[in-house]
Formats: C-alpha cells, sequence, structure tokens
C-alpha cells in the first residue's frame, strides 16, 4: 500500500503515517521524491482498510499496489531511480557502457583491457572471478587474485569494476572490492543470495534468469529492495527459446515492457544474449533505440584464447566501433554516453 502526501506536509505528519505503519506490524518503506512523498506500507495489507491512512494529516491519497512486487513496481516509485556509481550515473540520461572480458584470465588481460575499453569510451569494467560454468571440469576463476587485478585496473584506469557473486559465501571478500556486485542467470532465483545483497549498499545489476519471467525478474529484484538495497539495475541477456542460431534469444520486448512496469534501470547484454561476436554490435544499437540505459559487452584482446565466452567477446576495435554507433542512436534519443571523466571513488548512497 502506499500513502502519497500532500505536497506541504510536515515531517511531524510524515512520522505519524509512519508511527501508524509500524504499529500494524508492517515494513516502511520512505521515498523522497522531487514532486511527492510516498511512503509505502509493506507485508501483509489486503485486509488493512485504506481508510485507516486517509483520515491521517497531510495524506494525499492512499492506493494499493495492485503488482506482487511493490518496491520495484513504477506505480509505488513513477520517476526513474538513478543509480549513482563512482563517477557516473546509471539510469538518467546517460547511457551507461559496461565493457571487459568474461573471466579474468591474467594481469595483462585484464589491464590490457581495461586500458583500451576505458578509450573506447567504456563508463565501467567487467570482470568474472567466480564463474558459473556449466561442466565443474571448466576454468571455474581466478578467485581473490581476479579481484586484484581488476582493483588494480580500475586504479589505472579509474573505471568502476562489476563482478558476478555466486554466493553469500563470498559477500565479505568481494565487499572489500567491488563497485557492482553481478548476480549472474542462473542465481537470479537465490534467494538467500539476493536477500544478503539487500542487507549491503552496493550496487547490483541482477540478470535475467535463462527462462525467467520478466514479473520473476522483478519479484527477484524486490528482494534485494526490501532488505533497503534501492541501487538495483536489471539486466536483460536472452532468453531460452527453441532458435538454436543464436545462444539465447534477445528479449528486446523486454526494454520497452521493463521501462513501463518498473522505475529501476535497464541494461542490455547483447553478448550473452546472441552469443555470437558478429551480431553483438547490431543487437547492442537496437537496445539503445529501444530504451535501454546501458549495455554490458564482454571484450577481449585475443578472442580466440579466451578461457570463456571467446566466441561471442569483441576484440577492442569492434568494440570501439560499436561504442561510436550506441552513441549515435543515443544522440538520436535525446541522450548521450556516460561520461567517464574522474575517477572512481567508493560511493554508498541510496535512492535518488
Ligand atoms: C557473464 O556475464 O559472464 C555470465 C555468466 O552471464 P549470465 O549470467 O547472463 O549467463
Ligand atoms: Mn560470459
Amino acid at each position: 500500500m502506499m500513502i502519497i502526501m500532500k505536497a506541504g506536509a510536515t515531517p511531524q505528519e510524515v512520522e505519524a503515517v509512519i508511527a501508524q505503519i509500524k504499529s500494524m506490524g508492517l515494513a516502511v518503506h520512505l521515498s523522497q521524491g522531487v514532486e511527492a512523498t510516498i511512503i509505502g506500507a509493506i507485508g501483509e495489507t489486503h485486509a488493512i482498510p485504506i481508510e485507516r491512512f486517509e483520515g491521517l494529516d497531510g495524506v494525499e491519497l492512499v492506493q494499493r499496489i495492485t503488482q506482487p512486487y511493490k518496491l520495484a513496481s513504477r506505480q509505488f516509485h513513477p520517476e526513474d531511480s538513478v543509480i549513482p556509481l563512482s563517477n557516473f550515473a546509471v539510469g538518467g540520461n546517460e547511457i551507461a557502457i559496461i565493457a571487459g572480458p568474461c573471466s579474468v584470465e591474467s594481469r595483462s588481460q585484464i589491464i590490457e583491457t581495461a586500458i583500451a575499453v576505458k578509450e573506447a569510451g567504456a563508463s565501467a569494467l567487467r570482470g568474472g572471478v567466480f564463474k558459473p560454468r556449466t561442466s565443474p571440469y571448466a576454468f571455474q576463476g581466478l578467485g581473490e587474485e581476479g579481484l586484484e587485478l581488476l582493483a588494480e585496473a580500475r586504479e589505472k584506469t579509474g573505471l568502476p569494476i562489476v563482478v558476478e557473486i555466486m554466493s553469500q559465501v563470498q559477500l565479505d571478500l568481494m565487499l572489500k572490492y567491488v563497485d557492482v556486485f553481478q548476480v549472474g542467470a542462473r542465481n537470479m532465483q537465490n534467494f538467500n543470495l539476493l536477500r544478503a545483497i539487500g542487507e549491503t549498499r552496493t550496487a547490483v545489476l541482477l540478470k535475467r534468469g535463462l527462462s525467467a519471467t520478466i514479473e520473476e525478474l522483478l519479484m527477484s529484484a524486490e528482494y534485494i529492495l526490501a532488505g533497503g538495497n534501492t541501487r538495483v539495475m536489471l539486466c536483460e541477456r536472452g532468453i531460452r527459446t527453441f532458435e538454436t542460431s543464436t545462444r539465447n534469444t534477445t528479449d528486446i520486448n523486454a526494454i520497452p515492457v521493463l521501462k513501463n512496469l518498473t522505475h529501476l534501470p535497464v541494461i542490455l547484454d547483447p553478448s550473452h544474449s546472441t552469443g555470437h561476436a558478429d551480431y553483438v554490435a547490431a543487437i547492442a544499437r537496437a537496445g539503445i533505440a529501444a530504451g535501454a540505459d546501458g549495455l554490458i559487452i564482454e571484450v577481449h584482446p585475443d578472442p580466440a584464447k579466451a578461457v570463456s565466452d571467446g566466441k561471442q567477446s569483441l576484440r577492442p576495435e569492434k568494440f570501439a566501433q560499436m561504442v561510436h554507433q550506441a552513441g549515435q542512436i543515443a544522440q538520436i534519443m535525446g541522450r548521450r554516453l556516460a561520461s567517464t571523466q574522474g575517477s572512481a571513488q567508493p560511493l554508498k548512497q541510496g535512492w535518488a
């Protein structure tokens, strides 16, 4: 349930509503936007009559949120969420370009890639150190050594780092290094992991599960938001269909659908959604045109030698070309690519 306060409501009136919500055993989520103060009453609210709040001073309107996800819904937070990262923000007018290898393999590989993607206009660096491989015998990632290499690459380039977390066992270690947690497709419904990340205030890129519906993706986001971590970005990375020409099928529809249903930024991953380097740029362009707030792209200095996802990884020159095209499409959309000026500073901040 959401309680929308009058424009001139006093802090005391807001406090009185909050006290009433708490007295009913419900959780409170306060959203102080530019337009309005909205207080969310979260929990089993269906049996509570809205009149309990309508009579309180300073209350403009009381509404039930009809979707099963509440904090993630645009109904609850009508303005787009803007997630500040160290040197830019995701979800506003700027398009984020996150790029880097599927896996961190060596010092030279990650530093070389970081410098190349930065030069090409990337705004953040990706790199996996705990890899969710289909085979237990395949390369599983460099672990902490990989995190140290990513931190070094951040220092050299100023790019914040986006790293996949696979289990809450890795949480304390990763908190020391990462700017953005990536929750991979295979862990989208690892609810214990989502809850643990919800307790932190570190930004999260939540990827859509291999066969998850848009509503399931939003329910997973809700797990993180319910813990008080409002810095959630969603990622469309392709879904499983009957089509075998590409690794997955890019659900381009998901972009405008998500933008309609939620205020959270939406990022597209055309690397995993196509699985082929040759198709990445075309789908990246389509994603920006469809309204995505950013792209996450796999880039490798020598894709043929990559230990994972080489087939879908772009060489730095191809990536630079793609960024240029993305910038042109962004312009048509009245947007621009995120500025990469300034150096990465750890920044923990809430909902804007
Ligand atoms: C990745 O980003 O390297 C990855 C494993 O992605 P996904 O979880 O979308 O498969
Ligand atoms: Mn990958």
